[in-house]
Formats: structure tokens, sequence, C-alpha cells
């Protein structure tokens, strides 16, 4: 699959080489650690050829047969856990112990979609003696998949378990700054039996891997997960084909923390949460709405929590938070707390960059943000958080709902009736009360409004990967 770091295609059941490649970064260190292949249109074309082949197998494989190739894999990278972690905090940067969960994330997504697979069933419609109509949900057929670099294993892992559990085959260009991840999972549905061509995996130049996969005829959906921006370029494209997208794009999550809540727990659990994974997460809980009466107490239990995060390299133990994923993410931090600060707003902790090497950016929060503000209205994907006081529930869910996301959502609260509150008035895909963990392998997950289209995971997600086929049949 790779030799001393350099990271191949799969096309076909084979291993492939190229001639260009690109660079793989450590953001602990800025050393180069690796080299990823590029595929060229020739490749893109095997892997397309493969695809379609890999499908006419596939679909003719019992649910049962596709769900034993799932389980093994899933229990080979459970044996694998420490290599695959270690290759994901090499390559994202994040503290080897959030590698590890993410390794047990992404087999759990493997172990859920195995089970539903097996029972994805269509139905009968009532109907007059003498006729029969039958619903049946078939594979969709060869999926183009796009995996970003913020989950690198269980990212792309959602996506080939509900392709595969679905009877479909995949073609998935996963980052190309984080490849090992989707490596192991390659290797591992390879070595539990896994036929040529229903996994395919390639690297490359994005934007010219999905001119490319798109439009093809065999290709019959896509999958993204990644920013708006380009979820909408992809969504525009698949339109021209006429071929289903399944978004999952980004949030900026509000959290509204009721009058009736535990400010210090609250503040607490949120810094926790919010500077896991540097805050690189769809899901990070990012804009806090704390009522005024309980907000002082809110803010210092947040501040106190993130100001004792160690941050270093997440091959340490000690390291609580790593560095940012890329040079990328700096540069857009920076500028949302440049206006931040111009705005007259408190930065309450962190602000700028830490260390003299490594992708490195501290803890921040800042209050008494105006709603106009950059870092208010763009989503940071950072280790940033921004806490501003509000006088009632309405409040803050209006501001909740005042953005273009819709993906995850937050709230604490003792009370049933701001529960019920918050469940009418929140605009989102995933609401979370009184935790933050916004999805399981067996919950639906995705987005409304500029968050995405579809879900991913629970019993809804295979539905993407199928389409429904209806039988007449007219028995005399
Ligand atoms: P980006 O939008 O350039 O890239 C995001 C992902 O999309 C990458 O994996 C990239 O390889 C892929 N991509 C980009 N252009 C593509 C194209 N034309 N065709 C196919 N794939 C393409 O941004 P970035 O700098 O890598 O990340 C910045 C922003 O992306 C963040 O601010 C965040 O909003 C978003 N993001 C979201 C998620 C998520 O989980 N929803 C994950 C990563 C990044």
């Amino acid at each position: 699959m790779s030799s001393d770091n350099n990271v191949q295609l799969y096309i076909d059941g084979k291993w492939r080489q190229t001639a260009d490649t690109l660079p793989i970064v450590n953001p602990a260190n800025e050393h180069v650690i690796g080299q990823v292949a590029v595929a060229s249109t020739s490749d893109l074309h095997d892997a397309v050829v493969a695809a379609e082949k890999g499908f006419r197998i596939w679909k003719r494989t019992s649910p049962a047969q596709r769900a034993a190739i799932m389980l093994k894999a899933a229990a080979l990278m459970r044996e694998r856990q420490e290599e695959i972690a270690r290759s994901i905090t090499l390559e994202n940067g994040k503290p080897l112990k959030e590698g590890r969960a993410e390794v047990i994330r992404g087999c759990e997504f493997f172990e859920w979609d195995a089970g539903e697979c097996t029972r994805h069933y269509g139905r009968v419609i009532p109907s007059a003696p003498g006729i029969r109509y039958i619903v049946l949900h078939e594979p969709i057929g060869a999926v183009a998949a796009f995996s970003p670099w913020n989950f690198p294993m269980s990212q792309p892992a959602r996506k080939i378990s509900g392709a595969i559990a679905a009877g479909c085959s995949i073609i998935i260009k996963a980052s190309e700054e984080t490849p090992s991840g989707v490596v192991h999972i390659a290797k591992a549905l390879e070595d539990a039996g896994l036929p040529a061509g229903v996994l395919n995996l390639v690297f490359g130049v994005p934007a010219v891997i999905s001119e490319y996969l798109i439009p093809q005829p065999q290709m019959r959906m896509v999958a993204f997960t990644g920013s708006t921006a380009v979820g909408k370029h992809l969504t525009e494209l698949a339109s021209r084909y006429m071929k289903p997208a399944l978004m999952e794009l980004g949030g900026h999550a509000p959290v509204v923390v009721c009058d009736d809540a535990d400010p210090v727990a609250a503040g607490i659990a949120s810094a926790t949460r919010k500077y896991r994974n540097s805050g690189q997460v769809c899901t990070s809980p990012t804009r806090f709405f704390v009522h005024e009466s309980i907000y002082d107490r809110f803010k210092s239990a947040f501040v106190e929590k993130a100001r004792s995060l160690t941050v270093g390299d997440g091959m340490e133990a000690s390291t609580q938070m790593g560095p940012v994923a890329n040079g990328r993410r700096i540069e857009a931090l920076q500028a949302l707390v440049d206006d931040a600060r111009a705005r007259g707003a408190q930065i309450l902790c962190g602000g700028s960059r830490l260390h003299n090497r490594g992708y490195f950016f501290a803890p921040t929060a800042i209050a008494e943000l105006p709603d106009d503000a950059r870092a208010l209205q763009e989503e940071p994907f950072g280790p940033l958080a921004i806490i501003n006081p509000v006088s009632s529930i309405e409040e803050a869910i209006d501001k909740a709902n005042s953005l273009p996301f819709g993906l995850a959502a937050y709230g604490f609260t003792r009370s049933a009736a701001n529960v019920d509150r918050l469940m009418q008035g929140i605009e989102s895909g995933n609401l979370s009360i009184n935790t933050l963990e916004a999805s399981v392998a067996e919950t639906p997950f995705g987005g409304v409004k500029e968050s995405g289209i579809g879900r991913e995971g629970g019993a809804e997600g295979l539905t993407h990967y199928t389409v429904v086929k209806t039988i007449s049949h007219q028995i005399d």
C-alpha cells in the first residue's frame, strides 16, 4: 500500500505508484514526512472502469456477505488502532488519544452500516386482487466521494461504509494532506476480502479529480464533506449531470446556555469540547449565547479551562491540544481575531500563534463581539470560541438562527420547557441538550440551510446510496 510513507493510489484492487507526488507535512514541526501519489487522467479513467466492474460484482453480493466483509475489516482496524492513530496524529496533529478515539468511531460506522444493510427493507403496497406493488431499494451505482483532512479516518469511513453497505462501489478522494487514514481503511477491506474495484482510492489535484469523475456516466452520485463554498460548486456540477449530491458542509454551532444551567459545569464541558481537534470540527461549539444572570460565572469557568490546556505535539502524552492542520488555518484565525480586536471585543485568552515551529494557535475565547464581526459570521474552524451575553432564550434562539448555517446546535438547561423551546426554535440538523456529542453511528447526521443536503449515519444513512424501484406485477 505504501513504502517509506509513500502513499499510493488503490485502483481495481491494486496499489499504484505515480510519477507525480505531493508532500505530506507534519503540522507539529512542519517536516515533510512522506509523499502522496497524484492521479493522472489515465489513473482516473482506470478507477472509473474499475468502479463500474466492482459495482456489477458487489450489487449481486448478498447483504449478509457484504456485512461479513465489513465486520471483518472493522475488527482488523480495531486490532491496528495504534498504528492508524499514530498516522492520523503525524499528519493531522491531533493528540494521540483523539486519534485512537477517531479509529474506534470509524469502526463503529462500519459496524452499524454492516447491520443496517441486512435490514434495509423494501415494502409491499396493499393493492387490488390480481396486482402486486413492490418497492425495492437498489444500490444507486458507483459513487464519487470526497473527504476532508480534519478526521482523516472517520470521515472517509462514514462514506465508504454507507456506500458499500448499500451495495455501491466507490471512488474516494480523501485529503492529500492527511492520506494515511483512508489507506488503512482500504488495506483492512482488502485483507477482509473486498472484491477488486468496489473501493478505489485516488489523490491528486482536488478540482481536476472532481471535474473528471462527476461527469462520467458510470458515476451515479456525489458525496462530499468540506466547506460550503466547495460543496456548492460540486452540487452545481452534479446537477448539470442530474446526479444526486450528499453534502456535509460547514457549520458555526450555537450553544444556548439558559439561566437555569450550572454555569461552571457547562463552562468546563464547553471548553473541553471546543478545543478538541483544535476546534477543526464542523460541529464544534463556537457561538456561546449565555444568559446574563450566569454569564460571568460561565465565562470564568470556560476561560480557566481553556488556559489550563497543554498545547503541543500530539505525539506527546501530556498534550491536550495539538496544532491546527495547516498554515491556512493560522492565517484565517489570525484575521478573525484581528477583526474582533479592531471592533473592541475582549480577547479573554489566546488570540495568536504559539511556538516558533509548527502550526500552533492558542486556545482562544472572545467576549462581547458585535453581531456583524467576521468571527460571528464566518465559521472559524479552529480553536476560537465567542461568548456573548443574552437576556432571554428567545434572543439566543434568534441569534442562533441568524446565519445561513444549521448543522449542529447545543443547549444547556434543566427545564423541560426550555428544552421544548429549543427543539421547536433552533434551525439545525442536530440539536444536543446537556451534551456536546452531536452524532454517533446510529443517529442520522447532517445539516439544514447551507450546511448541507442529506444525512449520513443512522437508518437514514443508507437511503442516499439507494434508488427506489417500484414493481407493478399483474398476477393473472
Ligand atoms: P477547502 O474548501 O479548499 O477544502 C475542503 C476539502 O475539500 C479538502 O479536503 C479539499 O481537498 C476538498 N476540495 C477542495 N476543492 C475541491 C474540489 N474542487 N473538488 C473536490 N474536492 C475539493 O478548504 P480547506 O482550506 O481545506 O478548509 C477550510 C474550510 O473547509 C474550513 O473553514 C471549513 O469550513 C471547511 N471544512 C469543513 C469540514 C467539515 O467537516 N465539514 C472539513 C474540512 C474543512
